[in-house]
């Protein structure tokens, strides 16, 4: 695992003393449609699941009540955030809507996470067989 840089130890503080919302959206398989699976960290192939585009846009024009963090292992890797970026913008988002986000390497402290791995917790912990049986909606593992 990568040691934390200054940086991110300052993009993680920052996030957490917004008194706005944060919306932790993770981005392949959520807003990226990720129907190829993984290839490079560089290389965003598919396009936006459907709605993911639109959804994102009324989550910024509320920025007044949300903070979006959009998190992903692309952000770890050199060029990945820039292509995360370059992405957003291709399909839809503005410049001005893109510098509201952040970006991060981890899922931040949040009050609402959108994730595609993850089975949301209500005190009852899964079985081995629910484990074993989960997939993400598009049915891509990476692992
Ligand atoms: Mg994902």
């Amino acid at each position: 695992m990568k040691d934390l840089s200054i940086r991110d130890v300052r993009e993680s503080i920052t996030i957490m003393r917004t008194e706005k919302i944060i919306v932790a959206c993770d981005f392949d398989g959520v807003l990226h449609s990720f129907i190829s699976g993984w290839t490079n960290p560089r290389d965003i192939p598919d396009l936006p699941t459907e709605g993911a585009i639109e959804w994102l846009k009324h989550i910024l024009a509320m920025g007044h009540l949300y903070q979006v963090v959009i998190f992903g292992a692309r952000v770890y890797h050199w060029g990945g955030k820039k292509a995360m970026k370059k992405w957003l913008l291709k399909h839809g988002l503005t410049k001005e809507e893109l510098s509201k986000i952040r970006f991060v390497y981890q899922k931040p402290g949040c009050r609402f996470l959108l994730d595609d791995r993850v089975i949301c917790f209500r005190g009852t912990f899964p079985s081995d067989i629910e484990i074993l049986n989960f997939r993400p909606w598009h049915g891509k593992d990476i692992w």
